[in-house]
């Protein structure tokens, strides 16, 4: 197996001066060296082909010995060094101080095909930044992190992806619902891709000790590496670079709303600077459409991160940001204008979002009505959003209130579906087909449309833990069946029909199904 190890972070970088691995502060320094804890018994359970063919990798390689005892952490590939990242970051709306990788071991970077890759062990050890933790994950969140990571690459979010998972060998205690029984899990390790991990976390660690050097240092490293096309550093640079940072998250969002994924821990520790989709733990996907629901059990009593709050906290997380890059440009207008400019594209790359979840190509003054009005429509009653917008693609022109029979599937109890409830559903079909007159495509194009916006299959929370189930009985066929499915999320599979369906009954309140705890 052989890499084209270029890296860059450990090489121009200030680094740790104390290599102990022991838990502490870390000053003036961007991340400790440490080494991967060595596994007991290292077994691969699945790796993705297409991630490792775009590190330079092939199937021969994902199945060599070497892959194994290299992506397991059992060993480090030659002259390379395993560091974890220091970082800080703001949860939950509170400043939280010094974070860090504490159980992230960053391994080398690799450059194929003129792209940058980091790869990162989760779950590889304890770290200087472990705190309390054992640096370890279970077999459960890592099954969570590698499906999902990949399944939202295929469906066009940005988001780092994973190389592996493997099982350890060794077991780890958790106490899944915090209810003081705790019990041994499988321990398992994520290899996991992406340009870089840095995060609006790692910004904030040298902003909040007022360490400037440091903070410039690592701006200018970021942009020299990943925002190239900005230029050289300057205080208008800084800005552009923050500007560029806001439309990327706010992109990434817009898309998580589309899709209906409700990350659950939008911390600033867990905003990556390139805009992607980082830190798969207690996220879920929406089921029934509700502005208001988290699947993070944490976050039971606020709802901080429920799906209808992203786009606001995006913008409280980019405004951590500013404050932590203001130091280097000394001007709050050119952010303010930044954070104000986020504002005013999140509506409209909403409204535009919507309109094409719509089939709708023309814009018409009455579309932010028409999709307020259908918004209020889906709250009425449990209704599956993934199943919802699928099924609306089978409205043909004219069938006006009869739209609504192409779409009774997504309804979770059909008999709510009369009186009033009815009318008001009815009233938006019968919107909808008049709006649709002022659009030029025919039925079949517009069909066409939507299905690449609208995804037929998602990993809903039910699926994973089916996966999980059976994976923790040694059987991974159902992660297999899983990963295949979701890489070709948009297309028809009539053998896989079967995963489009509501969420199934046993699953309403089942752990692991709708809520999720951080213990993982
Ligand atoms: P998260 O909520 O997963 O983003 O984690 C927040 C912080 O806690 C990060 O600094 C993680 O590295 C750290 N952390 C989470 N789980 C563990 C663990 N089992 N051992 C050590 N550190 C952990
Ligand atoms: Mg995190």
């Amino acid at each position: 197996m052989e890499l084209k190890i270029r890296d860059t972070f450990n090489k121009e970088l200030p680094s740790d001066t104390n290599t102990n691995n022991t838990r502490r502060k870390v000053f003036e320094a961007m991340y400790s060296y440490v080494n991967p804890k060595v596994p007991s018994h290292p077994k691969l359970i699945h790796a993705s082909v297409e991630m490792a063919k775009a590190i330079g990798l092939d199937k021969n390689d994902t199945d060599s010995e070497d892959f194994l005892t290299i992506f397991s952490g059992s060993e480090l590939y030659p002259k390379t060094e395993s560091y974890a990242m220091a970082y800080a970051g703001h949860q939950f709306g509170n400043w939280a101080g010094q974070l860090g990788d504490g159980r992230a071991i960053n391994l080398f970077e690799v450059l194929h095909n003129k792209k940058r890759w980091a790869l990162q062990l989760k779950g590889a050890g304890e770290t200087p930044y472990s705190r309390q933790g054992d640096g370890l994950a279970v077999l459960r969140s890592s099954i969570r992190e590698y499906l999902c990571s990949e399944a939202m690459y295929h469906l066009g979010v940005p988001t780092t992806r994973a190389l592996s998972l493997m099982l350890s060998g060794d077991e780890v205690l958790r106490d899944i619902i915090y209810d003081g029984n705790a019990a041994y899990e499988k321990g398992a390790i994520v290899c996991r891709v992406a340009p870089t991990f840095i995060r609006f976390g790692n910004f904030e660690l040298f902003a909040a000790r007022n360490d400037y050097k440091n903070l410039k240092k690592l701006t200018d490293y970021t942009i020299k590496y990943f925002y190239p096309e900005l230029g050289k550093p300057s205080k208008e640079t800084y800005i552009k670079f923050f500007k560029q940072v806001a439309v990327k998250t706010l992109d990434m969002i817009i898309h998580w709303q589309r899709v209906g994924f409700v990350h659950g821990v939008m911390n600033t520790d867990n905003m990556s600077i390139l805009g992607l989709t980082i830190d798969y733990g207690p996220y879920g996907w929406l089921e029934g459409f509700d502005f208001v629901w988290t699947p993070n059990t944490t976050d039971r009593q606020n709802k901080r991160y429920r799906y209808g709050n992203q786009p606001n906290i995006g913008l409280w997380n980019l405004l951590q940001l500013a404050n932590a890059l203001y130091p280097l440009v000394e001007e709050a207008e050119a952010f303010e204008s930044v954070l104000n400019q986020y504002k005013i594209d999140f509506d409209t790359k909403s409204l535009n979002m919507m309109r094409s979840k719509l089939g709708l190509t023309i814009e018409d003054k009455n579309d932010a009505k028409l999709i307020e009005t259908l918004e209020d429509c889906l709250l009425l009653s449990e209704t599956d959003m993934t199943m919802f917008f699928r099924l609306l693609s089978n409205h043909n022109k004219d069938d006006g209130q009869e739209g609504l029979k192409k779409i009774e599937a997504s309804f979770y109890i059909l008999e709510e579906i009369v009186g009033d409830v009815a009318q008001k559903w009815k009233d938006w079909f019968t919107a909808y087909d008049q709006r649709l007159q002022l659009e030029t495509l025919t039925d079949k194009e517009r069909c066409a449309n939507m299905n690449l916006v609208n995804p037929k299959y998602v990993l809903r929370n039910y699926m994973a833990q089916l996966a999980i189930e059976q994976a923790d009985k040694g059987d991974y066929s159902l992660i297999n069946e899983l990963f295949d499915l979701l890489k070709k999320p948009y297309n028809e599979q009539p053998k896989n029909q079967k995963w489009f369906a509501k969420r199934p009954d046993w699953a309403r309140h089942k752990v692991g199904c709708s809520m999720l705890s951080c213990s993982s």
